[in-house]
């Protein structure tokens, strides 16, 4: 599955840089960590929890705490029986007054009066670097992501609460030269893209590159198909017109040897209208090189029209 795979491949890449794994993890933070509402700093032995569906980023995040926090989070898992819409894994972060700031210095929680809570939208002074946009959009993606398979349609998005927050991606896209939409959905909001051009260059940026790869790989089958199709379409077109044609000739070949014969006709006009009653699926051109010596398409043409208006008149019809 395109998206377990693309996924996966974004869980394993660790960052290289301190500055990149602080914004990778306050992108997960901020797209599926909780905390207690109303909680401040002083109540120290509280949690602050991160959950996933998935393993492979559950480890990430570990990982990252790890480097982060230096303490050894814990995890748990809960399924659907403790009201969870999916199994999740659960990292647990216990946020004694250190934690507290440091989540505070990379832009998870924001203090106010009466407690804290997650911050509105991207914390862009932890984001000076490139390297760390990257880092963030990937955060964004492994937390709330999604991509359509390219066999089926192109398209990718990122699903997060608060407005604010989804205007700061299409911001970070757009540094990377990507227009993504804004939707409201029904809880919260979705930042997509569409288009086989804009998926391949955001997995570019995230660093997804297997994933570049099959997707490009898909849009070249998904183009030498439409272009078979294409030149097949305009062939099967062509073939039937010059059908056509020929047939609508050798009735007028027909009806004027009928009437006056062909032998009263020019000898021009009697030997390609000989040549065209024996050879109804030549082409114009090919029947201007069967003729010795062989004369031009267009005055094979030429003399085509001749004897279709000949027959023409002499049926009666008007010219
Ligand atoms: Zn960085």
């Amino acid at each position: 599955m395109f998206y377990v795979e693309t996924k996966g491949e974004l869980a394993r890449a660790m960052p290289d840089s301190e500055c990149c794994i602080i914004s990778e993890l306050a992108a997960i933070a901020r797209s599926c960590g909780r905390l207690e509402s109303g909680q401040n700093h002083c109540e120290s032995g509280k949690v602050f929890e991160i959950s996933t569906e998935s393993a492979a980023v559950a480890r990430k995040i570990m990982a990252f705490v790890r480097t982060v926090f230096c303490v050894k989070p814990k995890v748990r898992f809960a399924d659907r029986r403790c009201g969870l819409p999916g199994n999740q894994y659960i990292v647990e972060l216990p946020c004694d007054i250190s934690a507290f700031e440091t989540l505070q210095d990379i832009g998870v929680i924001s203090q106010r009066r009466g407690g804290a809570s997650l911050r509105n939208g991207v914390p862009w002074p932890l984001l000076s670097r490139q390297c760390c946009l990257r880092a963030y959009l990937r955060g964004v993606f492994l937390s709330r992501g999604y991509v359509q398979n390219p066999e089926k349609e192109y398209h990718m998005e990122f699903i997060t609460d608060s407005l604010i927050h989804a205007e700061g991606i299409v911001r970070i896209a757009e540094s990377f030269n990507v227009m993504p939409k804004i939707t409201e959905r029904k809880k919260g909001y979705m930042v997509y893209v569409k288009g086989g051009d804009d998926v391949a260059q955001l997995l570019r940026v995230m660093g997804a590159h297997s994933a570049v790869l099959t997707l490009e790989s898909v849009r070249v089958l998904r183009g030498v198909r439409g272009d078979v199709n294409r030149v097949v379409n305009c062939e099967t077109a062509n073939v039937t017109k010059a059908v056509d044609a020929g047939l609508a000739q050798i009735t007028a070949i027909r009806k004027i040897d009928e009437i006056i014969g062909l032998g009263s006709l020019s000898p021009g006009l009697q030997e390609i209208a000989e040549l065209r009653l024996t050879n109804p699926e030549m082409t114009l051109r090919e029947l201007g090189q069967a003729l010795s010596p062989p004369i031009s398409k267009s005055a094979v043409n030429h003399r085509m029209r001749r004897l279709t208006y000949l027959a023409q008149r002499l049926d009666g019809e008007p010219g």
